[in-house]
């Protein structure tokens, strides 16, 4: 994981979003806002990649969806035994 998105992740705790798991690595992230954005992740040579649909996401940065969606990921993942 990157110090990018760790850093994100500290700052999306803080951010009440709510993440809805899709199945897959798929989540669907809404914002206080009612903005909805899809968050997809695969793992590539054991680093984590994900997309996010909004426009910084889009732009390849680690947005605050990303990041909040990839608490989510973590936490499902480890409760796997992956
Ligand atoms: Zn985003």
């Amino acid at each position: 994981m990157t110090t990018n998105l760790q850093n994100a992740i500290a700052r999306a705790t803080k951010i009440k979003m709510t993440v809805k798991y899709l199945g897959g690595r798929t989540y669907l992230v809404i914002t206080p806002e009612a903005h909805r954005y899809v968050v997809r992740f695969e793992t590539i040579d054991g680093q984590r990649f994900g997309r996010c649909q909004c426009k910084a996401g889009a732009a390849r940065m680690a947005c605050k969806h990303l990041a909040k969606a990839a608490a989510v990921d973590t936490g499902i993942r480890s409760s796997q035994g992956h």
